[in-house]
């Protein structure tokens, strides 16, 4: 019999089974192998196969009985000996690559991209003094038999220095039998949660929306909750107790946060509650960190986990809650790589799986307050700050009217609150949406503009690094003295200001401040993290900060926030400008007065009469967002209708233009939708690539997936030519 070929082995054997593996790669399938006799592999192993020349490592899809073949199929090559990936959490793969018509290899990627977790374990190995002593102890030998006897087991560097020796010495010795080989731990053990470690006595509101959570985990079913308070509100208290609830039925909890939200103070209010560190994931983890989190997650062993959006495809095997924090925040939109909504797919893992998410904010967005409407979501309220029942006070300061200097942007009334507001021993924060030094520069002399060489861009100016940058393809270059265009010298100017420049002007207006910048140019010296932990312990007074300040952090000193251009986001065509200026303004003024002093925000505008500003200055949202619900109604935009942009692109501008009607054209007729486009994207160029974009819009029982995979089946982008599909575009450049 040893002679058989393999596939009359596998026909006598009816034993024998081949696995379907999915792998990390964009392939839109799985590929068959089979299973060498005494390896064990269900749905959800991990293994390592060979593909062409190379090893992969991928997850069993699916494990079928061999039928007889003459078609060769080479073997699995390891089976990882760890937890299988979870049924739910298969289903969830490739739900979401259906979702957003990408091949689930692409999502599986984002799964395994941990490779250290997929290596042999490093064994850590340690030496204690043993019970039997060596006949031949030479005088180095017997300084380290003395070091080891004296306590804990060491590693073999520790002890050789320790003991003043070579290591090799101490390898020696442990050779020759004076000591004993003792296996360390990996890793830092994950301490489990303890239920009832701390926590703020609730308010009488605060203890009703905490029942209310309590309620929808115990039924264990899958049930979407928008808890919606304003800022301050203590809605993370209040969701604090519906993870104690998850836990206690010995689930696994992801609290997902955007990424720069996670900070060290808010990780010690996790801790505080649950007694335990909980596990970090977020894009600076170190590899050794990564890996840690990744097998503990896998392991189930990571009970809580506070992460970024890329959480959501850690191995969970019993994830039972996840509560998705600040859920209106763009952030939670990746656009690079496989383009997912981290809110809406967690949403998608709780239908999958079964179990409740709960969706906070302050400033909900659109799509979930209309779900709440059509009673798809429940909805929990918080009416008061705690301890506290007024938002800031906020007042509008017609820029029209006010008399600026040129090159200033403070209105006296923001100068005299800002002086007033650090005379008090009080911080204060200047809020502009806008990196760098000056959105533009240019030549008094023949008005030209710097522009990116390669983008459809124009320069930015950073004066702390002394460089012009492009925004979009991270092209930079020395501010020329000189105009490139006419060579004029000393004529080119700055036009505009951004935080850098506000930063200046405050500067000459209150020399004695403690200046802090916050935006994500924040590389070099103090880091974000670092800066942000100086604020909330008011190491600084005055604070000049984009987008990035308004994200859930809590400055207790906080006091005063201005705005300097609250006009800035609502120029652009984007369909939800409005809603996100709206949440934006809503929240960066929520900062303020958010500890033992009331706080007040004023807003610069251009535009007054805006019934956003009026809005915002009567703290109305309804009244704001029912006229946003009515236009995007009238629009069928979404949550009303649905979208997906096609984004092709190509470093010849006449191909790609080619390409994109091309693809325009063949779109087949479809009752409720439109095809807009194709157009000059308004970048029309990124990195020497031109830009066109289609737009599909339609309602909303119209199964727009599968609509554009009908389209799209078979186009296949040539040469250097690319097609981005965006299925629920949150960026419309
Ligand atoms: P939100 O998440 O709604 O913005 P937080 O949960 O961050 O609000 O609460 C704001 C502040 O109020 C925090 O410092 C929090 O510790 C405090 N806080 C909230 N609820 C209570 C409470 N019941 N007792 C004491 N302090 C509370
Ligand atoms: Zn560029």
């Amino acid at each position: 019999m040893q002679s058989t070929s393999k596939s009359i082995r596998d026909a006598m054997n009816p034993d024998s089974v081949i696995a379907d593996v999915l792998l990390p790669l964009a392939l839109n399938s799985t590929y068959s192998y089979s299973v060498p006799l005494g390896l064990a592999v269900v749905a959800g192993t991990y293994v390592e196969v060979p593909l062409g020349p190379r090893s992969v490592i991928g997850v069993v899809w699916e494990v079928r009985p061999a039928v007889p073949t003459n078609m060769k199929m080479r073997d699995i090559s390891r089976v990882f000996d760890m937890v299988p990936m979870s049924e739910t959490h298969r289903k969830f793969i490739d739900w979401l690559a259906a979702y957003y018509l990408e091949p689930p290899g692409n999502v599986l990627r984002m799964v395994l991209r941990v490779p250290a977790a997929f290596e042999e374990a490093k064994q850590n190995i340690a030496y204690s003094a043993s019970a039997t002593k060596p006949a031949k102890l030479t005088a180095q030998r017997q300084r380290v038999l003395e070091v080891a006897s004296q306590g804990f087991a060491m590693r073999a560097s520790e002890l050789a220095e320790a003991a003043g020796v070579g290591v090799s010495v101490v390898k020696a010795l442990a050779k020759a039998g004076g000591l004993e080989e003792v296996a360390l731990p990996l890793h830092r053990n994950f301490t489990p949660p303890d239920l009832n470690a701390g926590g703020h006595q609730l308010s009488k509101d605060q203890s009703a929306a905490a029942a209310s959570l309590r309620q929808v985990i115990a039924t264990r079913n899958h049930k979407v909750i928008l808890l919606d308070g304003v800022t301050g509100s203590g809605k993370t208290e209040v969701y604090f107790e519906a993870m104690a609830a998850a836990l206690a039925a010995g689930k696994q909890v992801l609290l997902l946060l955007p990424e720069i939200a996670l900070t060290a103070p808010f990780i010690a209010r996790v801790e505080t509650r649950f007694g335990c560190e909980p596990a970090q994931w977020h894009s600076e983890l170190r590899p050794r960190e990564r890996e840690r989190v990744w097998r503990g997650v896998a392991e189930g062993k990571a009970r809580i986990v506070v992460g970024a959006r890329s959480a959501l495809f850690l191995p969970w095997p019993k994830l039972g809650l996840i509560v998705v924090d600040e859920e209106h925040e763009s952030a939670y939109k990746q656009d690079e790589g496989v383009p997912y909504h981290a809110r809406d797919m967690a949403v998608l893992y709780g239908a999958i799986g079964k179990f409740p998410i709960i969706l906070s904010s302050a400033t909900p967005s659109l799509e979930s307050l209309v779900n709440v409407d059509r009673e798809l979501y429940a909805v929990v309220k918080l009416k008061d700050r705690h301890g506290r029942p007024e938002l800031p006070e906020t007042t509008r300061i017609d820029m029209t009217r006010e008399k600026l200097d040129s090159g200033t942007w403070l209105s006296s009334p923001l100068v005299t609150a800002v002086a007033e507001t650090l005379a008090a021993g009080d911080q204060a924060l200047l809020f502009l949406n806008r990196r760098g030094f000056a959105p533009l520069t240019l030549c008094r002399s023949c008005g030209h503009r710097l522009h990116c060489p390669d983008c459809d861009a124009a320069l930015v100016e950073h004066r702390f690094r002394r460089q012009l940058m492009c925004h979009h393809c991270g092209h930079h270059e020395p501010v020329p003295n000189a105009c490139p265009e006419c060579g004029a010298e000393g004529d080119m100017v700055p036009v505009g200001p951004g935080i850098e420049r506000l930063a200046e002007e405050a500067l000459k207006l209150f020399p004695e401040a403690r200046v802090a910048i916050l935006s994500s140019d924040l590389s070099r010296g103090l880091s974000l993290r670092e800066t942000l932990r100086g604020v909330e312990q008011g190491e600084f007074n005055l604070i000049i900060g984009t987008q990035l300040v308004a994200k859930g952090h809590h400055f207790p000193q906080l006091t005063l926030v201005g705005v300097v251009d609250a006009d800035l986001a609502l120029e652009s065509s984007d369909p939800r400008a409005g809603e996100r200026t709206w949440a934006l303004l809503a929240q960066v003024a929520g900062r303020a007065g958010r500890g033992a002093k009331p706080g007040k925000a004023l807003v610069q505008t251009y535009l007054p009469e805006h019934p956003l500003m009026k809005a915002l200055l009567k703290g109305d949202r309804d009244a704001y967002l029912n006229t946003e619900k009515q236009i995007r109604e009238n629009t069928t935009l979404p949550p009303y209708g649905r979208l997906a942009a096609i984004i092709l692109s190509g470093p010849d501008g006449a191909l790609t233009e080619r390409f994109a009607r091309a693809i325009a054209n063949a779109a087949p007729l479809a009752e409720g939708i439109t095809v807009l486009g194709p157009a000059p994207a308004p970048i029309a160029m990124v990195r020497g690539r031109h830009r066109w974009r289609l737009l599909v819009k339609a309602s909303r029982d119209v199964n727009i997936q599968g609509f554009l995979r009908e389209w799209l089946r078979n186009v296949k982008p040539k040469g250097a030519l690319k097609m981005h599909i965006d299925v629920d575009p949150y960026n419309f450049l």
